[in-house]
């Protein structure tokens, strides 16, 4: 046995007490355990602490008295351990996070079919995103848009720059019926571009085309379907 073997399975002591470990670590304190009589006593007395270091805040006691020094020692050991623990389970929520950050710009670059691949799971299809000429009346505002065909209905992805900052604007949908069907509103942002996601309930088949329309009344921006 080596002694760094010994104080590093002393140190997981704590979150094994506590259940936090993997299975992977708790096999190999389980088989240290089984020859280290010293980790063993260290354990017994650690067990009763762990019930309660599982109810408190583990970082609001860091200097707390205790009745004896090696009782703190322990307690210490067993926290540390505990914090190595939620270590990695940050720095393992991180690395999901991030790659679920690549799976969305993935997402996000280019139109027609593209597909996403969740975590952990099978591959799904992501709908295409068809492309649209938008119409601009005002010289000072340029826009794009994309649309989704859903099942519920049809999704305008608006990317815009040069509305009116803090002026709100209404989207509408007409229909081959001859129906308006609003899509959402959005405040302007002036010289910053916006994007923004608006839904309707209009299927894509139905829909004809869409107008963005400011507090006046006049459609400034207008797209065919
Ligand atoms: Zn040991």
């Amino acid at each position: 046995m080596k002694p760094d073997d010994h104080r590093s399975m002393r140190e997981m002591l704590g979150a094994f007490a506590l259940g936090h470990l993997s299975a992977a670590q708790e096999t190999g304190v389980r088989a240290h355990l089984d020859g280290c009589a010293d980790c063993r006593r260290d354990l017994a007395e650690i067990s009763p602490l762990a019930h309660e270091l599982g109810l408190v805040d583990v970082n609001r006691i860091s200097a707390t008295p205790t009745p004896s020094p090696d009782l703190g020692h322990r307690i210490q050991a067993a926290i540390a351990g505990e914090r190595r623990h939620r270590d990695q389970v940050t720095r393992r929520r991180r690395v999901v996070l991030a790659a679920a950050a690549v799976a969305a710009l993935l997402l996000v670059g280019g139109a027609g079919i593209e597909m996403g691949k969740q975590i952990d799971g099978p591959p799904v299809a992501v709908a295409p995103i068809e492309p649209v000429a938008v119409q601009s009346r005002l010289d000072s505002v340029q826009a794009s848009a994309g649309l989704v065909a859903h099942t519920w209905g049809t999704e305008i992805k608006l990317e815009a720059v040069g509305l009116r900052s803090g002026s709100s604007y209404a989207v509408e949908v007409m229909t081959d019926d001859g129906r308006t069907r609003s899509a959402g509103a959005f405040v302007g942002t002036g010289g910053q571009v916006m994007n923004c996601n608006l839904n309707t309930d209009v299927l894509r088949p139905d829909a004809t085309g869409f107008r963005v329309v400011d507090e006046r009344g006049r459609a400034v921006l207008t797209a065919d379907l």
